[in-house]
């Protein structure tokens, strides 16, 4: 089983904004949360060093703006000494899916599964990528996802200003999707093919991947520790997530 895993990294963090207070190395510099320093390293990094701490990962993809494959290639590559496969660095796209879909074209054509991660998700733990991974070889398919603490309500009107309550979605049937998600290769190819022919854009693979007659995509449950760090509050949680692990290690 060749797995090989694609990081999408090009986004902008428009939600971040620069030099949110207080003015640290993590909230200078840059607003690209993929790129904040987390104790000295960029988050890519951390995230990075998780896959290839995985004894199931071969290749590693890495989608970047173009202007960064240069000077991140030499930054990930001294990381993934101790991997399988290869580390790839490609240009990403406007949008995330477009950023997978280009990481996607550069895959070993023998590639049997894929896991597509957010590279702004470090703390991603090495069982959870196996159960994941474990559970896609089974069925084809399957995510990472957590049940909702919150009380889910529908909305009409913008989310930011002016929503009025509609009704309640009860929880018992909702997940919350993370990353890993984990596909077998032909699987995800033909999902991306038809979504192209549909114009249809999503924020994630699996949104992709219910469009195809005839798969299912298992759910396993994950944790919450799995953030995705995307708001400057984020980073505080981020620290502390960061001194927790290291203390188990
Ligand atoms: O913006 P969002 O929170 O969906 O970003 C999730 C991941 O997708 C991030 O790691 C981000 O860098 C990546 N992304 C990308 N290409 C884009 C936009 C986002 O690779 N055009």
């Amino acid at each position: 089983m060749k797995l090989a895993v694609i990081l999408p990294a090009a986004g902008l963090g428009t939600r971040m904004q620069r030099g949110t207070p207080p003015i640290t190395a993590e909230t200078m510099g840059t607003s690209r949360k993929q790129f904040m320093l987390l104790e000295g390293a960029p988050i890519l990094v951390h995230t990075v060093r998780k896959f290839v701490a995985s004894p199931l990962v071969h290749d590693i993809v890495v989608a970047v703006r173009a202007d960064d494959i240069e000077w991140v290639t030499d930054m990930l590559h001294p990381e993934c000494r101790e991997l399988l496969g290869e580390l790839r660095v490609v240009a990403g796209g406007e949008t995330r899916q477009q950023s997978v879909q280009n990481a996607l074209a550069a895959l070993d054509p023998d590639t049997d599964l894929v896991a597509v991660h957010d590279a702004v998700r470090p703390f991603v733990d090495l069982d959870t990528i196996r159960r994941v991974v474990e559970e896609a070889e089974l069925t084809g398919a399957a995510i990472v996802g957590i049940v909702p603490v919150d009380t889910v309500k529908q909305v009409s009107g913008a989310q930011a200003s002016g929503a009025k309550v509609r009704s309640t979605i009860s929880r018992e049937r909702l997940i919350l999707a993370q990353t890993p998600q984990v596909f077998r290769c032909d699987i995800l190819r033909r999902a991306f093919e038809a979504a192209q022919a549909d114009n249809f854009s999503a924020t994630d693979e699996s949104s992709l991947v219910e469009r195809l007659d005839q798969v299912e995509i298992s759910v396993v449950l994950g944790s919450d520790r799995n953030m995705k760090i995307t708001r400057p509050s984020d980073m505080d949680l981020a620290r502390l997530f960061f001194e927790h692990e290291a203390v188990r290690h």
